[in-house]
């Protein structure tokens, strides 16, 4: 099962941090890709490729210039649609459903006013708590609830730098050349 993010808005001036932040929870919490739209902007590519080159992958990261017709396609290809939103229904009333699906999924999340559309497309739109928060935080929840905390194991190919888990201290292993 595949699962991609689709990040919407994305706005230069803005959100450079928040739209990094979504893909490398994104990446860490075991999807295999975000997708984002809104003003194009290759710094994100660069910084979070080189996330990846660091510290494994696979993970794609892509700029959408059409979103609705990337959208469209995804559709047709059997993904089914998520849209996070806290004004949809509460993730632990759907998740079981979702879980039972195994479909690729599409996990859309908003960075300002998200297309009424949106909300029309979705098979689920699910909300992590019904109070305003942040896309970071909402997609971290729910993707550790989809993949019942199992991604906090993931192992990620070809690293450059490996983590050694310590009482106190830091120690990183370098096990790739590059
Ligand atoms: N009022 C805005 C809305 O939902 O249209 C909130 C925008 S918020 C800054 C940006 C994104 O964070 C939203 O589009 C949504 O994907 C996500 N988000 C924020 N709070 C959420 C919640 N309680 N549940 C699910 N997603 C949430």
């Amino acid at each position: 099962m595949k699962v991609y993010v689709l990040r919407l808005g994305h706005r230069v001036q803005r959100d450079h941090r928040v739209t990094t932040h979504c893909a490398l929870v994104a990446r860490a919490f075991g999807a295999d890709g975000l997708f984002f739209t809104g003003d194009r902007d290759t710094s994100i590519i660069i910084s979070v490729q080189d996330i990846i080159n660091r510290w494994g992958g696979p993970f794609e990261i892509a700029y959408i210039p059409n979103w609705r017709v990337w959208l469209k396609k995804k559709v047709r290809d059997g993904f089914e649609v998520m849209h996070l939103t806290m004004y949809g229904r509460p993730v632990n009333k759907v998740i079981n459903n979702i879980k039972r699906s195994k479909k690729d999924k599409l996990i859309i999340i908003g960075a300002e006013k998200v297309p009424g559309e949106v909300y029309e497309i979705a098979r689920h739109n699910v909300s992590i708590t019904l109070q305003p928060h942040s896309e970071v935080a909402a997609l971290a929840v729910f993707l550790d609830r989809l993949f019942n905390g199992k991604e906090l194991e993931k192992k990620f190919t070809t690293p450059e730098l490996v983590i050694m888990p310590q009482f106190r201290g830091k120690k990183v292993k370098r096990v790739g050349k590059k």
